[in-house]
């Protein structure tokens, strides 16, 4: 998909504030510092949409990007709750149900990973969880261009195995740094859309 226009509309804490018109959502999701940002820049062809506007301190929201005027890009925030109190946990956890059990434009969740390690507990609580609610899952493991081309799939096995990958669900590579797998990674996003 070719971007042409792409902007942040709302930073939503609650149900009341997530755009009306309808369009198909895809949501983005994985533990900080896996990629997303970079995911969503690139995805965009855009150098810091992603990383300027999702990170006004640490603001726990759902930032929703309008693409193309057809789909949004639906940011949740990453995870990685070793390091937030149990309370913040608490609500990161109530926000991000709330949106996908209210959600019928939820199309579906590319859960990013990182290729080079075995995915984290959370990583599984989190494929496991959308999997509960029926959610449709793209895992797309980054950061590829860190590993040797002949060890992607031994990689790949690992990711697979340790998320009890359902067979429905791609799994795909991904770089930000080469844009390696953006067109695979769009054409599982539009495929998605459709349904
Ligand atoms: P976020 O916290 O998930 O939004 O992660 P960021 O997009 O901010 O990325 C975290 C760090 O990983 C940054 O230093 C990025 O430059 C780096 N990074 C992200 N994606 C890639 C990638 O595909 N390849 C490489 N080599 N580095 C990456």
């Amino acid at each position: 998909m070719k971007v042409t226009k792409a902007d942040i509309v709302i930073s939503a804490v609650k149900p009341e504030q997530y755009p009306v018109d309808q369009l198909p959502e895809i949501g983005l999701a994985g533990r900080s510092n896996v990629g997303k940002s970079s995911f969503i820049n690139k995805m965009i062809a855009r150098k810091n949409l992603a990383r300027t506007s999702s990170r006004p301190g640490k603001t726990q929201t759902l930032n929703f990007y309008i693409i193309n005027d057809q789909l949004y890009f639906v940011d949740v925030p990453g995870y990685g709750f070793a390091k937030v109190s149990k309370s913040e946990r608490e609500a990161w956890g109530k926000m991000i149900e709330r949106y996908i059990m209210e959600r019928p434009q939820l199309k579906a969740v590319v859960l990013l990973v990182d290729l080079r390690h075995a995915p984290s507990v959370d990583d599984v609580l989190m494929y496991e969880w959308l999997k509960h609610y029926e959610i449709p899952v793209i895992i797309v493991a980054t950061k590829c261009d860190k590993i040797p081309k002949g060890k992607w799939q031994k990689h790949l096995k690992v990711v697979k195995e340790t998320l009890k990958k359902k067979p429905e669900d791609p799994l795909l590579l991904f770089s930000s740094e080469t844009g390696y797998g953006k067109d695979a990674a769009w054409g599982s996003i539009i495929e998605h859309m459709k349904r």
